[in-house]
């Protein structure tokens, strides 16, 4: 069922699932803190070749050290399992798990490969599906397809608050492909093609952009009308930015009434 070998096994037969969702669905033991509950299942593709794209923070940056079959992503690791052996899985979870997201990473196949898998889970569960997706590699069409195929919103990783940011840390000084206004221009679109509120925007708070530059961030993404998703920033060993601190609690936490007043 669950492989140690990730590089023999790539989507869309085989996707990677993050530790809380192998919790959630039995595929490995472990108990939540203070009897926290899991909703989502969170997937993300796998390719023996890994990500193309060097973003600075990222624990799958192409660039990143060790060797890529150690790689963890947003801290914990991500086994691989089967797309069938997940479906199964899903087709049996708790209740209150009513959703999946399936996350792109920078890959020639990973546009056909998330159509692909979303597809298959659509058509044999009863979950939503989000989509956590790639804008470089997306246009208008690509979004349609994703509508069609299944997908109910999506989420774009903006990740960094300004243009300079982003390009400092995704961009060519980082030997990265993502550019901040397709970027924007890919979130416009999902908002148009699946509806006001129905497509968010990721940040991470602490990689280098003011409080202030956070905030206009945020509500440039709530004024096109969509929603935000804020994640603090966790030094990923072996990434460019492994030896940043995370930001002060203080920050992150006036960052989050920010966000919600
Ligand atoms: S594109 Fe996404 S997965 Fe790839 S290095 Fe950048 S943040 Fe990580």
């Amino acid at each position: 069922m669950y492989s140690e070998n990730i590089s023999a096994q790539e989507s869309p037969e085989y996707l990677r699932m993050s530790l809380a969702a192998a919790m959630t669905l039995d595929f490995v033991p472990g108990l939540f803190y203070r009897g926290a509950r899991l909703g989502c299942v969170n997937l993300l593709l796998n390719y023996s070749d890994g990500c193309r794209a060097n973003c600075a923070f990222c624990g799958l940056a192409s660039q990143r050290q060790p060797a890529k079959s150690g790689k963890s992503f947003i801290r914990v690791p991500w086994r691989i399992y089967s797309t069938d052996d997940i479906i199964r899985a899903i087709n049996k979870a708790p209740e209150y798990v009513s959703r999946v997201c399936i996350s792109m990473i920078t890959h020639p196949k990973s546009k056909m490969d998330t159509i692909s898998a979303c597809k298959e889970i659509a058509s044999r569960t009863s979950l939503a599906i989000s989509l956590l997706i790639t804008p470089t590699l997306l246009n208008r069409e690509d979004l349609v397809a994703m509508k069609e195929a299944g997908a109910e919103r999506v989420g774009v990783a903006i990740d960094a608050a300004t243009e300079d940011l982003f390009k400092k840390l995704r961009g060519k000084p980082v030997k990265g492909p993502h550019d901040w206004n397709k970027y924007w221009e890919i979130y416009d679109q999902s908002l148009e093609i699946f509806g006001k509120g129905m497509a968010g925007v990721h940040l991470i708070c602490g990689i280098g952009e003011t409080e202030r530059e956070m905030v206009s961030a945020i509500t440039r993404a709530k004024e096109m009308g969509g929603s935000t998703h804020l994640f603090s920033f966790f030094p990923e060993q072996g990434s460019a930015m492994q030896s940043m601190s995370p930001p002060a609690i203080g920050t992150y936490r006036r960052i989050q009434f920010a966000r919600w007043s």
